[in-house]
């Protein structure tokens, strides 16, 4: 029965009736938004919500998701009493195997950050494996983590609570009832239609599934995911099975084992998924299976066996297959389309959508409603991705890799195998030739380190030092002592031009973006809670044009920030111009005589100071010069247009050599700017780090006459005492590695977590940067003199603290 007649306008739209679409509907309805409308194609869960396994564990990947699985635990537990509707909610924990050194490594380090995050967690012994799963083998557990407070639900009985939550608010459900198109104007959305009628709405959320993309499609919207087959088993009764059985997570075996109904139910994350129906979801599959394939799940069948022997001897009730969607990165999107006002999507959750789905729903919630997430959710963000990540093949050919991923080793610097080559720089072939061992990132295929002659360039994963430590201190000592050549095409260089240009800036950017022509302003984008939205360099190229360059990760982004941001009445145009330029950064105290020795002009101090940018003839060619540095040293980065790239890359490598020019990675770039304490965007700062957190201040031109975004925020922020700083470490030890998430300890107590760090090869140690808290305020007496430790695994490593940069407090280098 339809709750009412379908009204003909509504305040938001949403689509699709699975866990996100309900809990989106449920959360609205708690922030009083009543005049809310969910349509749902067939029935409610009818989509992938009816099959799936349940399972609320909450240690995800990223703190955003631990977070939202956290949330969404606490809710399920008063749903039920809530909303009178039972949730099947058995509070019977889960326990995490590691099978070797460096799982155990990984999950030591992964639970020392959840602890942080406020998850209760402990490392346990193979007698209490035992102890709580007598079924389980334990001969091969190198190390066992205990969440006690995980549990698992029904999810057709959650999204029913949710439903009625959601229906007790105001909220109109009507099944039946497929969304077929999506109108718009002027950017923004403005309706949906249904064989029921159309809708009226300037807020339409997009929560179908492995629909998703074809929704959106409707709307002219990118939500690119693919669904992939999906398996569990299930056994016939077992003695000694009990609901209370800890959900056993086996990533050694990639399957998890539960209880059900007295039986076991194996869940499996194979290493290599198929995609399933990539052409589009036939839109009649509802309550839908796939045929299992018996013979693909034999050798999972005897991994887990092998776990639990009992199951050889047991019959199989049950080999169920069930499509989900999953992303490009293993991680949902969510969010405000990029491109459409009022089209939000949250979608895609690689099997995680049941123990993400109510943290899923408040975030989305606040988010229509206050114009912003309440946290920061970068990692989850629609807008991390790209439009061309919606090309099918690309899709079907990631999510092989994507679905196991999870149950995998989560190696530092691990890179995606499948699905790579899709961006490549004109330079790609020469400096493969040169040794390259290249990494992935949206999309673009960068040098990360270059091997040594007779060396392959391929990655050996280790939680200690990698088999490119040594290149790595090469590259390093390079661009400290002579000079490095860095290709960073991927950069995004983004024109914005027109007569307002410059206002539009201003309002934007902290800097004051009033400056000559061919000055260059360091700056961020704030949100208006003065929270970091974008970090970016602006450059004057003329009195209505400047260039904002940013990694090519935020493109998307910073892209959409700004043309939300320029004011209607505005005469700017913002132009990715990211494809049309390659970018070399010649880098280093010898860079001035490399490029003096191949271009025209004068480079001197005095000619071409620090934060200025000017035309440069090198050859033949043509290239933008900007003297910037992200490294800490003299030196420039080259925009030089994609077809005198060749010529401009050749006539530095040839003139090289005297002055010890080497080829450097992407690992090189990261150690020496963590060195140098440089902050990276969705890192070290992000939407929910401010500039005065982040020591970034400087940025700042408060004066502006029209102020900029974030600005009131930051001046109210400015009067109370910092609580919260970003600080750079240097740890005792060279043989402790840092990489993220690592406990910052002072006098013993938590702290802060480590946002990046890498070894630092001129300071001798890794070096990382984290923030530390301290509500009666973080001085630089206290970071001076207290006593800091990392807390790296088990091992407490004693660390160097300090509000300044430890290379080069000052900055004489990169003015020399
Ligand atoms: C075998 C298996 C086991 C799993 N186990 C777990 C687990 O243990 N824990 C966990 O967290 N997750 C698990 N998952 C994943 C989980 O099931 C999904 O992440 C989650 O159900 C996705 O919910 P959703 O609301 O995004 O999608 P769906 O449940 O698919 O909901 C989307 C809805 O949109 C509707 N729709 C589509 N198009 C339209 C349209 N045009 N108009 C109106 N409505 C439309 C559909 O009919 C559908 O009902 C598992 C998945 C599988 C396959």
């Amino acid at each position: 029965m339809p709750d009412k007649s379908l009204p003909s306008h509504a305040r938001a739209v949403i689509i699709g009736g699975g866990i996100a679409g309900c809990s989106v509907a449920y959360h609205l309805g708690k922030l009083g938004w009543t005049d809310v409308v969910l349509l749902e194609r067939a029935q409610l869960t009818s989509g992938t919500t009816w099959h799936a396994a349940g399972l609320l564990t909450t240690l995800r990947d990223t703190e955003t998701q631990t977070r939202l699985a956290a949330y969404t635990q606490q809710l399920y537990r008063r749903l039920e009493e809530e909303t009178g509707q039972a949730t099947g909610l058995i509070e019977c924990g889960s326990i995490q195997l590691a099978l070797s050194a460096a799982k155990a490594e990984e999950m030591r380090r992964a639970y020392h950050a959840a602890q942080s995050w406020g998850i209760e967690c402990a490392e346990i012994g193979t007698v209490e494996v035992q102890r709580l799963w007598p079924l389980a083998y334990t001969g091969d557990v190198q190390a066992a983590f205990h969440f006690p407070r995980d549990g698992r639900i029904n999810p057709t009985d959650v999204t029913r609570a949710l439903a009625k939550g959601a229906r007790q608010a105001g909220v109109g459900i009507f099944e039946q009832c497929p969304v077929t198109a999506i109108e718009q104007h002027d950017g923004r959305v403005t309706a949906v239609e249904s064989p029921l009628g159309r809708i009226a709405t300037d807020t339409v959320v997009n929560c179908a599934g492995m629909w998703a993309r074809q929704v959106g499609r409707m709307a002219g919207v990118d939500v690119p995911l693919q669904a992939a087959e999906h398996y569990y088993l299930i056994s016939e009764p077992i003695a000694g099975v009990h609901p209370k059985l800890p959900i056993l997570r086996d990533p050694g075996r990639s399957t998890y084992i539960r209880e059900e109904a007295g039986k076991l139910m194996v869940g499996i994350f194979e290493d290599v998924a198929r995609p399933w129906n990539v052409a589009g979801i036939p839109q009649d599959f509802s309550f839908g299976e796939i045929p299992p394939d018996w013979e693909r799940m034999q050798a999972h069948l005897e991994r887990a066996c092998g776990r639990v022997p009992v199951l050889a001897q047991t019959g199989l009730k049950l080999l169920f297959c069930g499509p989900e969607s999953f992303t490009a990165d293993h991680n949902y999107l969510m969010g405000e389309a990029p491109n459409l006002k009022g089209f939000f999507v949250a979608a895609g959750f690689n099997s995680l959508g049941i123990l993400s789905g109510g943290g899923v729903g408040y975030v989305m919630a606040h988010w229509i409603a206050h114009g912003n997430a309440p946290m920061d959710v970068w990692s989850v963000n629609i807008r991390r991705t790209h439009a061309w990540q919606n090309n099918p093949r690309y899709l079907a050919d990631r999510v092989v890799e994507t679905l196991g991923i999870g149950y995998q080793d989560h190696w530092p610097f691990r890179q995606w195998s499948t699905a790579r080559g899709v961006k490549r720089s004109v330079l790609h072939d020469r400096v493969a030739a040169a040794g390259a061992c290249f990494g992935e990132s949206a999309g673009w295929e960068r040098p990360n380190w270059y091997a040594q002659t007779g060396q392959q360039p391929a990655y050996e994963y280790a939680w200690g030092r990698q088999n490119w430590f040594e290149n790595n201190a090469q590259e390093h000592r390079a661009v400290r002592e002579a000079v490095g050549l860095f290709e960073q095409s991927s950069f995004a260089k983004i024109l914005v031009q027109g007569r307002d240009a410059e206002r539009a800036l201003n309002i934007i950017a902290t800097a004051d973006c009033s400056v000559p022509i061919g000055k260059i302003r360091y700056a961020q984008f704030l949100n208006t809670r003065g929270g970091i939205e974008a970090d970016v360099s602006i450059t004057r190229l003329a009195n209505d044009r400047f260039m904002v360059v940013t990694a090519a990760f935020t493109a998307t982004h910073v892209i959409a920030w700004l043309r939300q941001h320029i004011a209607a009445n505005c005469h700017c145009i913002v132009t990715d111009m990211s494809d049309a330029w390659c970018m070399l950064s010649v880098q280093g105290p010898r860079s001035r005589e490399l490029l003096s020795s191949i271009a025209d002009g004068d480079w001197s101090n005095e000619a071409f100071p620090f934060g200025t940018a000017r035309e440069v003839q090198i050859g033949y060619q043509q290239a933008l010069a900007l003297r910037l540095t992200y490294v800490g040293e003299l030196g420039w980065e080259l925009y030089v247009p994609v077809p005198f790239a060749v010529g401009v890359y050749a006539a530095i490598v040839e003139a090289g050599r005297p002055f010890g020019l080497r080829h450097c990675g992407y690992h090189a770039l990261n150690s020496l700017r963590i060195e140098k304490a440089y902050r990276e965007w969705a890192h070290d700062i992000g939407p929910d780090d401010t500039p005065l957190d982040a020591g970034l201040a400087f940025t700042c031109a408060w004066t502006k006459p029209q102020g900029f975004i974030g600005r009131d925020a930051l001046l109210a922020a400015r009067s109370q005492p910092r609580s919260r700083r970003l600080v750079q470490f240097l740890l005792s030890d060279p043989a402790a590695m840092l990489y993220h998430n690592e406990p910052i300890l002072l006098h013993g107590e938590r702290v802060g977590l480590i946002s990046s760090g890498m070894f630092a090869h001129t300071l001798g140690a890794a070096a990382g940067l984290g923030y530390v808290r301290q509500e009666q305020g973080v001085s630089e007496e206290l970071i001076a003199s207290a006593r800091f430790e990392i807390l790296i695994g088990d091992r407490r490593v004693p660390a160097q603290a300090s509000l300044r940069p430890l290379y080069d407090p000052s900055g004489i280098r990169l003015r020399g």
